[in-house]
């Protein structure tokens, strides 16, 4: 499908959206964690985009992270001290986890773009406090973003901002759930695409392409796949080839717990509430992430449920080594799998190196196993 393939082609060099993004006179503001508001990003003028690692061998960013920090922390710092990053104009780090909060300091301290913002969102999101708390933080951030902007954030900016995000996320969700009703409808390394170009390419053209996607499988009559259903979970997953992999191996995903999947793209904002009172809600209803605190429980039943809604045959839980959130999480995780009966397995990548060929034996035992 050609917007399936404007996707692969655009994820393949970042650098050159970053040019056509200038081309328009917008500044870019890079982020690393799904709870930042890009609605207010977007509605400010400025393109968000989502920084990955280049997956450059780590070599300047040694002198600022140790090798116990994750991957994608390391990678994105060696990035940006290296230069790959100088199409940006400024970063956001929401308060979330260890590794983002310390890049986030040296990050400030190296000051190598304009525009620069801590968003301290709260930890704990199961009280009407944080919510108090999460919309006083989105509005302080509105206000850096206008400084920034040189103009005011109106009521219709916001509004349209939010009807934009609420459409690339309601045909992401759509696709997802095309995937899970007709697994095989769309190959999972062009799922991976889709939603990493969602995650970087100028979002006009995303909520275009994915209207597009969307009304073309609802259409298709692709072969139902007869592979071994799988949900995935865990942090990030910037790798096409494990998604290809683990399809080679007999299973097809149909759902994912991930940051670079539905935990990002789940949930609409309201469109005619208070924009940002609505935009802290949906970041306090949502799936949470282990950076964060809703109940001793929901993740574990949250996991649970993903895999009965899609009707899973396993779970494969994929974390990047040094992730320590979500290998704190994975035990108990794993134990509410377990209890179910739900087959699961654990696999730890690096961003910079993986060794395929291993994980492709271990992913082809696990999916001949359940
Ligand atoms: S797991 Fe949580 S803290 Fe980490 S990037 Fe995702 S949302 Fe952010
Ligand atoms: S949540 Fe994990 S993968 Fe994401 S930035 Fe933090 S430590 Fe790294």
């Amino acid at each position: 499908m050609k917007e399936i393939n404007i996707f692969h082609d655009a994820i393949k060099d970042v650098s050159a959206i970053a040019s056509k993004i200038k081309a328009k006179q917008k500044m870019i503001i890079g982020y690393l964690c799904s709870y930042t508001p890009e609605e207010l990003i977007y509605a400010a003028g400025f393109h968000p985009m989502r920084l990955f690692s280049s997956k450059s061998d780590i070599v300047l960013a040694e002198n600022h992270l140790q090798a116990y920090c994750c991957s994608l922390v390391r990678g994105v710092l060696e990035d940006s001290l290296s230069g790959r990053l100088d199409f940006l104009d400024g970063t956001v780090f929401p308060h979330t986890c260890d590794s983002i909060q310390r890049l986030s300091d040296i990050w400030r301290m190296k000051g190598r773009y304009e525009f620069f913002a801590d968003v301290v969102l709260p930890v704990k999101l199961n009280s009407e406090s944080a919510r108090t708390y999460m919309v006083d933080v989105l509005i302080r951030f509105k206000k850096d973003l206008e400084a920034a902007a040189g103009k005011e954030i109106t009521h219709a900016d916001l509004e349209k901002s939010i009807k934009k995000f609420n459409l690339i996320r309601k045909n992401l969700s759509k696709i997802y759930a095309l995937q899970s009703g007709k697994p095989g409808s769309i190959k999972s390394a062009d799922l991976y695409a889709i939603v990493k170009g969602s995650m970087v390419m100028n979002r006009d053209e995303v909520a275009d392409l994915l209207s597009a996607i969307a009304a073309n499988l609802e259409k298709t009559d692709a072969p139902v796949s007869s592979g071994k259903r799988i949900v995935i979970s865990g942090s990030i997953c910037d790798s096409p080839d494990i998604y290809t992999a683990i399809e080679e191996a007999g299973g097809v995903i149909v759902g994912d717990d991930l940051c670079t999947g539905q935990r990002w793209f789940e949930g609409q904002t309201l469109e005619d509430g208070n924009p940002i009172t609505s935009i802290a809600a949906r970041y306090m209803d949502r799936m949470i992430c282990p950076a964060k605190h809703a109940s001793t429980t929901a993740r574990g039943e949250n996991i649970v449920s993903l895999a009965r809604k899609n009707k899973a045959d396993g779970v494969i839980f994929m974390l990047l080594k040094f992730c320590d959130p979500h290998a704190f999480d994975y035990p108990y995780l794993k134990e509410f799998l377990d209890r179910e009966g739900i087959k699961n397995m654990f696999i730890e990548m690096y961003d910079q190196q993986q060794n395929l060929g291993q994980l492709s034996t271990r992913f082809e035992t696990f999916i001949h196993m359940i």
